[in-house]
């Protein structure tokens, strides 16, 4: 877990300071596949910024993603650009959840949840192969993007399908 103890950053007000940061970033579950960062320990940067009545803390980074595809479970890989932003109050007798960083225990931050955290808010609705991905054949399973399978198009509806049997038998 990448933490940075505040305690040995001293700002005043209306001071900011940059910092690099190595982050530590471990497998996440999305829609119940596995995924991995690549690397897992990219540098972010992260802005500590002392205001008059709290701190503002930005962390940007761009997170490289790798894991199934939705529709064809083929490796998939993203880049995620992530631009979080989160708030402490000064004042710790304002008890006000929005102003609480909840990534902040003790003077203490919590780099990699916050991190983690915000790659997940950050996420395409589907993660794919290709944007086009047309995914696998409902009846062999064969990914259509290596080409069509012999299944032909999917079967017409039954009721259908009836009336084609007794207009062949009848063409006989
Ligand atoms: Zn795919
Ligand atoms: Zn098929």
């Amino acid at each position: 877990m990448t933490s940075l103890d505040l305690r040995k950053i001293t700002l005043r007000v209306g001071d900011a300071v940059e910092r690099d940061e190595i982050l530590e970033l471990h497998d996440v579950s999305i829609g119940g596949q596995r995924f991995s960062f690549e690397p897992a320990q990219p540098v972010a940067r992260l802005t500590l910024a002392r205001a008059t009545t709290g701190m503002v803390f930005t962390l940007t980074f761009t997170a490289s993603l790798r894991g199934p595809c939705a529709r064809c479970l083929a490796d998939a890989a993203l880049e995620v650009p992530v631009e979080a932003t989160e708030y402490e109050a000064v004042d710790p007798s304002a008890d006000v959840d929005e102003l609480e960083n909840p990534y902040l225990d003790d003077d203490v931050l919590d780099l990699s949840s916050w991190a983690r955290d915000a790659v997940l808010l950050s996420l395409p609705e589907k993660i794919l192969c290709a944007k086009a991905c047309p995914g696998l054949c409902g009846s062999c399973g064969r990914r259509l993007d290596e080409g069509s399978c012999e299944c032909g198009p999917p079967p017409a509806d039954s009721r259908w399908s009836k009336l084609e049997e007794l207009r062949a038998e009848l063409a006989e």
